[in-house]
């Protein structure tokens, strides 16, 4: 039997689980379900039922098995194995490693956050070879969180959190607060809850305006939703359109940021926003090129969408399996 490596992707609202041959991983079986918010213990508990479950329908021995490796929203402490202070998961802390281990003691266990095994994913799996040893991805989607590549490595930090860009304090006042409790993050700007509160407090600031956006939720401006505000604006209602003009100027601000700092080739973007990626690339690359020194003292990046949509961090889970089997330079820093 080939050997085998297990992927696991963790989000506030799914939960999915691939298995896939060493050698070719792009061929890999899943499943996916509901994130389990139970107890503290449920979400390990749910990883290694979906595991016993995929493992018993596509075949594979135990002993075939190389790595589990775990992509999950964070913050994460990568040394003790657990997720702590993720307001979407419910728990303060979520012991992940420990559990797992005790269920498969003769598998590597590995956990990584989301978007820096997304980056690994792109790494892997899409990624031009001349693009390889600097480049980022970000994720623009409920939040907005990063993982780069900086001449050639992983940047990982102390805990493994490095590059939680969507909390960077981009403005003084966004006029929304964000989930973390902060005002002004990147995140109260250009994320998909912010976009659409935004736009609700905009039409509550001059009634009688956004008059096509209303239409699509039938008047009821609580179920205005950031895919709303992004069809008003392509149908011409111009607080929408102001809205959106606001997201893509903030998020030139935030991948400025990033490019000052990493100084990245190319930087692939993904996450549900992306869905109006016409709305969002062109206008983006337009600034960058017609007024850089606004966003960055450095050359701009390449601004590409990432082909690996919903799968890019399960894919990036089974790439760091992969990369700790061959001692790839690039998670150096991954212990
Ligand atoms: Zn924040």
């Amino acid at each position: 039997m080939p050997q085998h490596l297990i992927g696991v992707d963790i989000g506030g609202t799914s939960v999915r689980v691939a298995i896939a041959p060493v050698e070719d991983l792009k061929s890999f079986q899943k499943l996916k379900q509901d994130t389990a918010k139970t107890d503290p213990d449920g979400l390990s508990r749910q990883v290694i039922a979906m595991i016993d479950e995929l493992v018993a329908k596509q075949k594979v021995a135990i002993k075939d098995i190389k790595a589990i490796s775990i992509a999950t929203a964070g913050p994460i402490d990568a040394e003790k194995g657990e997720i702590f202070n993720n307001a979407n998961l419910g728990f303060k802390i979520i012991p992940l490693k420990a559990p797992i281990l005790k269920r498969f003691p003769s598998i590597q266990v590995n956990i990584i956050n989301d978007c820096r095994s997304a980056v690994l994913g792109v790494h892997c799996f899409e990624a031009k070879p001349d693009e390889k040893d600097n480049m980022g991805y970000v994720t623009i989607s409920t939040g907005i969180g990063g993982g780069f590549i900086v001449n050639g490595h992983l940047v990982l930090g102390k805990e493994g959190n490095a590059s939680e860009v969507g909390h960077g304090v981009i403005g003084s006042k966004s006029g929304v607060r964000c989930n973390c409790g902060a005002e002004g993050c990147w995140e109260a700007f250009c994320s998909g809850w912010s976009v659409a509160k935004h736009a609700v407090n905009a039409i509550e600031a001059d009634p009688g305006s956004g008059k096509e956006l209303l239409d699509l939720v039938k008047g009821d401006k609580s179920r205005i939703t950031a895919k709303d505000v992004y069809e008003a604006a392509r149908k011409g209602d111009k607080l929408a359109q102001s809205i959106v003009d606001q997201a893509t100027y903030y998020n030139a601000i935030g991948l400025g940021l990033i490019n000052n700092f990493y100084d990245p080739k190319v930087i692939y973007i993904g996450g549900s926003m992306l869905k109006d990626e016409q709305q969002i690339l062109p206008p983006l690359r337009e600034l960058f090129e017609k007024r850089t020194i606004e966003f960055t003292i450095n050359h701009p990046p390449l601004l590409k969408k990432t082909t690996l949509g919903d799968e890019v961090g399960l894919l990036g889970a089974l790439a760091l399996g992969k990369y700790k089997i061959e001692k790839n330079q690039v998670i150096s820093a991954f212990k």
